[in-house]
């Protein structure tokens, strides 16, 4: 009887509310049972519960009584039972106050954890700033405003500030989200008429995170309430913690009152990785996976070619590592390097290193101790005349840059200039030693 009015009730539902709505709200509820006039559902928290009562409340029972149910109210309780199996256990959840952020934000990678944060100078200082607000306490600087490059590990950081966050006090309301998810909310919260209940979620958190900011670029009202959010919350002292793709004084379409309000905490940007750090966090992956597959070995030398080769970012590497690992695992056998090259073919194609003219004129200075000026200059001499050579040859062979391009680039030649000096320096190879090993050397160093 209960099953069939509330599978009725929730049948008509699906069609005033809309698609997305019934997913969100509808379908996530369980009736426990109707008595007395009550119907009680289980809602997997507290924030759901008061969302759904306060914006379909009305259709529910609206649809209830119409079935002749005898309904005059509802109820709804938070399941008790949850699944805490899947987090990080000292940061286990506790506390209804959790739960409501934990429904307007964005699910935890358990992963993401300092412990599993590989350090190296390209990310040391986010890091410690990160670090530092994961301990807590008096808020330092607001926002901590972490950004860099995709898949640098802004978004690890966050999350490992969460839980740390949590781990530390466990009443804390962390509330992480992406800017996505919380222009989303913000539509939302118009279109159910529900601004109050917006406002309130995001100004009761005790720490505020916002991934990937740069988003909500160009998008006015978005920015506008997040402007106000971001104030109220600082006014009460919360911390905020903001990542983008880049600074914020270069993230085009973003108000300048936002921007200049991010940078009045602390900025700090994740580097491009360097081969030290790649290969610390491929050890570290190879540690974690291990578990997974006892009896996998790696030749050596394996790890040091994938961080050399793969540069692009991590997300790449550990895709690499992982796909290596399911490989080797099926057909039983030893990672090799040949097994590597085989199997990561394309990731390796696409992460060849794109050099640049710019790149090889500074090595090429570098390499003979002249300023760059002098390669791009008139001088004829020899000692300026022959390296400007090579550099021009290698910028032929490594980049994609056509021969007038290339001639542009190096002081406004003209492309004759460039053809005699690639086939000179070709010719060079062949008989003087010297410039066939510098050639060598420059070469391996650029696309290092
Ligand atoms: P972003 O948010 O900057 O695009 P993510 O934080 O999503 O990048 O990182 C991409 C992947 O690389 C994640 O799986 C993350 O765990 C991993 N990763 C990035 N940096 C590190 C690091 N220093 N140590 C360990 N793993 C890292
Ligand atoms: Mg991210």
């Amino acid at each position: 009887m209960t099953d069939d009015t509330w599978g009725n009730a929730r049948a008509a539902l699906k069609s005033t509310v809309g698609q997305d709505a019934y997913r969100n709200w509808i379908e996530p509820l369980e009736i426990c049972g109707i008595d007395d006039g009550v119907a009680r559902f289980r809602v997997p928290t507290s924030f759901m519960g008061t969302w759904v009562a306060r914006n379909f409340g009305e259709e529910i029972l609206k649809l209830l009584r119409a079935s002749g149910s005898g309904v005059e109210r509802l109820a709804f309780e938070v399941a008790a039972d949850r699944c805490v199996a899947d987090r990080p256990p000292a940061a286990a959840r506790n506390g209804e106050t959790r739960d409501e952020a934990e429904a307007a934000g964005s699910p935890l990678d358990p992963r993401f954890t300092f412990d599993s944060f590989v350090v190296g100078k390209p990310n040391a200082l986010a890091h410690a700033a990160a670090r530092r607000v994961g301990e807590g306490g008096a808020v330092t600087f607001n926002p901590l405003f972490l950004y860099g490059g995709v898949g640098l590990g802004k978004t690890h950081l966050m999350h490992a500030i969460a839980w740390e966050i949590t781990a530390r006090d466990p009443a804390a309301r962390v509330l992480y989200l992406s800017a996505e998810k919380f222009m989303n909310r913000f539509i939302q919260a118009l279109r159910f008429k529900d601004m109050i209940g917006f406002k309130e979620m995001f100004r009761s958190v005790d720490v505020l995170m916002v991934d990937d900011v740069q988003f909500i670029a160009g998008k006015e009202s978005t920015q506008e309430e997040f402007f106000h959010t971001f104030n109220a919350l600082v006014e009460q002292n919360r911390q905020i913690i903001i990542s983008a793709d880049r600074a914020p004084g270069e993230i085009n379409g973003l108000e300048e009152r936002i921007k200049s309000r991010l940078q009045w905490g602390l900025l700090v940007d994740l580097h491009p990785t360097d081969y030290e750090l790649r290969l610390g966090i491929l050890q570290q992956k190879v540690a974690a996976q291990s578990a997974l597959y006892p009896e996998l070995e790696i030749a050596p030398g394996v790890l040091e070619f994938l961080a050399h080769r793969i540069s692009t970012n991590v997300r790449v590497l550990e895709g690499a590592l992982t796909r290596l690992f399911a490989f080797a695992s099926l057909v039983g056998c030893e990672i090799t390097l040949d097994l590597a090259q085989d199997c990561l073919a394309d990731i390796l194609r696409a992460s060849d290193r794109k050099v640049t003219i710019e790149e090889i004129i500074r090595k090429v200075a570098e390499h003979y101790n002249l300023r760059m000026s002098d390669l791009l200059s008139t001088r004829r001499t020899r000692t300026i005349a022959r390296p400007r050579q090579v550099a021009m040859y290698l910028s032929k062979k490594l980049t994609s840059k056509s021969l007038p391009e290339i001639g542009r680039r190096f002081g406004g030649r003209d492309h004759t200039t460039v053809i005699h000096a690639v086939r000179k320096i070709e010719d060079l190879r062949a008989h003087d030693s010297q410039i066939a090993e510098d050639v060598e050397l420059l070469r391996r160093m650029l696309e290092a």
